[in-house]
């Protein structure tokens, strides 16, 4: 039950000065729903949360770590706590059953009882009434928070007994700088921010091999546009096509594509900008300064159409042959 709290203040600011201002009045909710995307740190916040509710002696509305119960929860065996997961795709009812008698227990712990639920939206109706009807007669002492990344996949009965506590995505800059204090070089992170803001799977992309050689490919595609079409299809043959097999690979890699021409959207309108590909500046001045808007705005369009095409389940060679000419018409980047 460890968690960061300098990485929560950075990420999530205003939630946690509101559970601190929860905790600090004494108000203290029979349930709550952390709801937030994949990464933005509601699991985090729980722990934190939770370690604070429990807490003997917090210092400043923060767990002071040393006390009895902060002991205990960082080495995973505090009594009052307990957790629902998944089983597979759905939380059973037999998981509910467990935890409602784990509760009704009187208490080897003095105190509040916590309990969570992990992917709440995965509570089938059976176990999602099972607990409504739990939550219908609050006990004081015990406090629910469920964890979800989609609040309206839990009934609407079990919603209203909750107060509703939402994360915000983390904030590229955040996600930028997060990358750089793990040794991260600012090209590379300027690029994982754009794609996401789970912090986690932004950590994962920056040391997987696949992600860098997928960049290094689109950029070798766009540096080809300045050439001629006979280049870009060789490219698109040799290197592109191999190189994202997959659907989703494919995905990304057009996503990668359409982050390059929309940097030189921008640095045409702001040549101090931040960029996705700032390792790419100095060139893409050049195509800014050779390239008209109507030009560029078609190549997004182009781009747009293939990423649609791609959910088609269109032939992919078929598919990177169209858009290379469809870059290539009317482009003044000649
Ligand atoms: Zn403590």
């Amino acid at each position: 039950m460890n968690y960061n709290l300098e990485l929560l203040k950075s990420t999530q600011p205003n939630v946690l000065k509101q559970l601190q201002a929860v905790y600090k009045n004494g108000k203290i909710g029979h349930a709550y729903i952390f709801e937030g995307a994949n990464g933005s740190g509601t699991e985090e916040m729980m722990r934190f949360f939770t370690a604070l509710l429990f807490c003997e002696n917090p210092q400043d509305n923060v767990p002071c770590e040393t006390c009895r119960s902060c002991q205990r929860l960082s080495s995973g065996n505090h009594l009052n706590l307990h957790e629902v997961f998944p089983d597979g795709q759905f939380i059973k009812v037999d998981a509910i059953d467990v935890l409602l008698h784990e509760l009704s227990k009187t208490g080897l712990e003095a105190g509040r009882k916590i309990y969570i639920v992990h992917e709440a939206e995965r509570m089938n109706v059976k176990s999602a009434n099972k607990l409504l009807k739990y939550l219908e007669e609050p006990d004081g002492h015990v406090t629910a928070i469920f964890i979800t990344n989609n609040i309206n996949a839990l009934i609407p009965t079990i919603r209203s007994r909750c107060q509703h506590i939402k994360f915000q995505p983390v904030a590229k800059k955040i996600v930028m700088t997060y990358l750089e204090q793990h040794g991260v070089t600012k090209s590379i992170a300027s690029t994982i921010s754009m794609i996401t803001a789970d912090l986690k799977e932004a950590e994962k992309l920056s040391q997987d091999d696949a992600f860098a050689h997928a960049r290094k490919t689109v950029l070798k595609l766009v540096e080809s546009l300045s050439k001629n079409v006979h280049e870009s299809l060789l490219v698109v043959h040799e290197d592109w096509l191999p190189t994202f097999k997959e659907k989703d690979q494919m995905e990304l890699a057009l996503d990668l594509l359409l982050f390059a021409i929309r940097d030189i959207v921008a640095m045409k309108a702001n040549p101090e900008i931040e960029l996705t590909y700032p390792d790419m500046k100095q060139y893409w001045s050049g195509v800014a300064l050779r390239s008209s808007y109507d030009v560029l705005s078609s190549q997004l369009q182009a781009i747009l159409v293939a990423r649609k095409n791609l959910q088609s389940n269109m032939n992919r060679t078929l598919l990177m042959e169209q858009l290379m000419l469809n870059l290539q018409e009317g482009k003044s980047f000649v």
